[in-house]
């Protein structure tokens, strides 16, 4: 690890959700995939727009680093929508965790989140509280 002096890099990480309208039809899923692209760009460009007055303030901000896109609703994902508030949550109990999303788990049949989760729930004993 490299370490300058006594700085800290820190990687400040947020995550938007956004729902593309259903389209139908051969290419359909590039198309989804376009209009996200569309958005994130936008959002960019208005946190570029913005920056200056945001950051000027913090001498050493390093700028822009990166941004992804990543479908969380996919078939075969460990993704869902908690049956109380309806919170994106990756469930704790199966395989394929999703980082970038809160952790939930299955109580009976319902996802929850770990907000809705009963506090008797193992999740709370353990390192993700
Ligand atoms: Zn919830």
């Amino acid at each position: 690890m490299v370490q300058k002096g006594n700085k800290r890099t820190y990687m400040l990480k947020f995550r938007y959700l956004i729902e593309v309208p259903e389209n139908e039809g051969i290419g359909a899923d590039a198309r989804r995939m376009q209009y996200a692209q569309q958005i994130a760009k936008q959002i960019r460009t208005d946190i570029d727009t913005n920056l200056e007055s945001v950051l000027g303030r913090i001498p050493n901000h390093l700028g822009w680093q990166s941004s992804n896109i990543t479908v969380i609703d996919g078939e075969y994902l460990n993704s869902g929508r908690c049956a109380v508030c309806g919170m994106w949550v990756t469930d704790v109990d199966k395989p394929g965790l999703l980082d970038d999303l809160k952790r939930g788990a299955t109580v009976g049949q319902r996802l929850l989140c770990w907000e809705h989760l009963p506090r008797d729930h193992w999740f709370f004993a353990n390192e993700y509280t």
